[in-house]
């Protein structure tokens, strides 16, 4: 069932557990995610980034596919088809194209604009039952504690746009960290506190399963991982590579990397205390 991710966020948070949102770029990683989500009953988030989008070919492509992976594999489990980081101009083609909730990411610019940029979005995607996240400060490692914002920003943010979940920057990064990220804990901590939605973490691939599971006790409700994945498919794939050389079959070539991002789900999952569905 294609879903908005209000229900499964609001439900993870009374639960105190996370919701996982995996990054998709193709068919073939859809598969081995909904396939694994299924198996162990759980609610799940695609994520997809402009740029995959553009690489499948347009946002109806992964909307067209996974509705048909739903049908044909008799899937059960909620799932949530969300753009991540979107500008306002791609989030409303994805809308238009069938995505169930949005990433609007305007957190580059002033707050005033980006407060302007996604209220405009919210109010659009509310009239079609889309969810909308929204991003402030810039998701990009920082050290000594000089994070890119605070509690009064997002309050002010949360107040005048009203997104339904809100991802903000705490020291957190996309990719590899190079080092071990300094986290803004206090921040989640007065947020969950102080407004009641879910809270987002993006760049999770690579902080410890310990700051992983103190972030959810504290308020993080969704958890992105796109890393990660990318890792665990190639570590498959190489290995299959070097040991197959003969082998030019491109599903065998693809699959081989199915195990270990299977395996990683699970660990993941289990990280994050994912309910199941009843
Ligand atoms: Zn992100």
């Amino acid at each position: 069932m294609l879903t908005n991710f209000n229900d499964m966020l609001q439900l993870a948070r009374k639960n105190h557990c996370a919701i996982p949102h995996f990054n998709i770029n193709n068919l073939e990683f859809t598969k081995f995610i909904l396939e694994k989500c299924q198996e162990l009953n759980v609610p799940v988030i695609l994520g997809v980034s402009i740029n995959a989008a553009q690489y499948m070919g347009g946002w109806s492509v992964p909307v067209a596919f996974t509705k048909a992976l739903i049908r044909e594999l008799n899937l059960t489990i909620p799932i949530c088809l969300h753009v991540d980081h979107g500008t306002k101009e791609e989030c409303l083609k994805a809308i238009t194209a069938g995505f169930t909730s949005v990433m609007i990411d305007s957190s580059s610019l002033s707050l005033q604009d980006n407060i302007q940029i996604t209220k405009e979005l919210v109010n659009y995607a509310h009239q079609y039952n889309v969810s909308v996240e929204g991003e402030i400060g810039e998701i990009k490692e920082c050290y000594k504690g000089n994070f890119p914002t605070n509690l009064n920003e997002c309050l002010k943010y949360y107040e005048e746009t009203k997104v339904d979940a809100l991802a903000p920057a705490i020291g957190n990064a996309h990719g590899i960290y190079h080092k071990n990220p300094t986290l803004n804990f206090n921040l989640i901590e007065e947020l969950s506190v102080r407004i009641n939605i879910p809270l987002v973490l993006h760049g999770a691939s690579g902080i410890s399963s310990e700051n992983l599971k103190k972030l959810i006790k504290l308020g993080i409700t969704k958890i992105n991982i796109n890393t990660d994945l990318l890792l665990a498919w190639n570590n498959g794939l190489r290995e299959f590579i070097k040991t197959n050389k003969d082998v030019y079959d491109p599903r065998q070539i693809i699959s081989s990397g199915k195990q270990n991002v299977q395996e990683k789900i699970a660990e993941l999952i289990e990280t994050f205390e994912t309910k199941s569905v009843t």
